[in-house]
């Protein structure tokens, strides 16, 4: 345990933010970043109009008929997700990474105040450098730092104090704890736990039995403040990824060689920006059908950064394998190294 306040940084609405850097003249009305045919992204005017991520955007554009969809801008949301890291780890002493837009972090601040004023700190120089609105939630665990940056939505921070944490063990309701499936929040709903108190009258036998001794003991940590509070750093990425779809939204389709290759020329783009070097290269094809991905491979001898070998060693698996009418396909640049040491391994 270190003791220290624990910040959850998330990015909002992060491929509509992405996406609407470039086009501020739509940040007023509704619009929405669409991946294939579901809305992957809605900015908080059209969330306002009902707009819900993982919906069909015809059934978006039937509930808001003004929306304005875009299609996934993929390779600026690697490149910012990329830039949003790199000011994540400059910024703390450790990183958790949620997802490509959200991280826990250890700024290294004694008390809440301090790590609220890292906080505003951060969210100030996101705004800046990537031009994104993300928000910061402070709090003494993961849990609350959590609960926190979702109620500082949108592009807010807010702090989760030593009071309301007492409230929160007792009122929380249940279902805003993340990782409770479906069928077990009814099973401690039909025993009557629908807050995090509620479980103070439940024989530890009976709980154990209806949610599993995993998700018991998670919940009682909840309830009695011993709940995980230390950030875990993830080593170094040893690989990065790229993907693309062969039909966009509004977008003529592209041949698997030609979306290969785009993604190819972003990787080595993020590999140099990070100070990696790759030694190999996965090609995972998706065919239309829904049958099973196509995985292609090759390792080389020495670690590269060169994008003209990758093309090559992309295009030569595509012209060895059957490819048949894709989905899509996604690259990965495979054992990453940083570049002061394949520079020693050449010398
Ligand atoms: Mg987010």
């Amino acid at each position: 345990m270190t003791g220290r306040p624990v910040l959850h940084a998330d990015a909002d609405s992060f491929f509509a933010s992405v996406a609407l850097r470039t086009r501020p003249d739509l940040a007023a009305v509704p619009v929405a970043v669409v991946a294939h045919v579901y809305i992957a992204s809605a900015n908080y005017p059209a969330r306002a109009r009902g707009v819900r991520s993982g919906s069909l955007a015809q059934d978006a554009l039937r509930q808001c008929p003004e929306l304005i969809l875009i299609d996934v801008p993929r390779a600026e949301v690697e490149e910012v997700g990329d830039a949003l890291f790199d000011i994540f780890h400059d910024s703390a002493r450790a990183v958790e990474p949620g997802s490509i837009e959200e991280a826990f972090l250890d700024v290294g601040a004694d008390d809440l105040a301090g790590a609220a004023e890292a906080g505003q700190t951060l969210r100030r120089r996101v705004a800046r450098e990537l031009g994104i609105p993300i928000s910061v939630g402070v709090g003494r665990t993961k849990l609350m730092a959590k609960l926190a940056s979702r109620r500082a939505k949108p592009d807010g921070l807010y702090l989760i104090d030593s009071d309301e944490e007492a409230a929160l063990r007792t009122t929380l309701p249940i279902d805003d704890v993340w990782g409770i499936g479906a069928t077990t929040l009814q099973r401690l709903g039909r025993i009557g736990v629908f807050r995090l108190g509620d479980v103070d009258g439940i024989p530890r036998n009976e709980l154990q039995h209806v949610c599993g001794t995993a998700m018991a003991r998670r919940l009682w940590r909840m309830r009695d403040g011993t709940d995980d509070a230390v950030v875990r750093p993830v080593e170094q990425r040893s690989s990065l990824t790229a993907e693309g779809s062969t039909a966009g939204y509004a977008r003529p389709d592209k041949t698997p060689a030609e979306l290969a290759a785009a993604c190819v020329e972003r990787l080595c783009h993020r590999a140099e920006r990070a100070g990696l070097a790759g030694t190999g290269i996965t090609l995972t094809l998706r065919p239309e059908t829904g049958g099973k991905a196509i995985v292609l491979k090759r390792t080389l001898v020495a670690a590269t950064t060169g994008r003209d070998t990758w093309l090559e060693v992309a295009g030569d698996l595509l012209a060895g394998a059957v490819v048949p009418r894709l989905a899509g396909l996604r690259v990965t640049l495979t054992g990453l190294l940083p570049l002061d040491r394949v520079l020693h391994t050449l010398f």
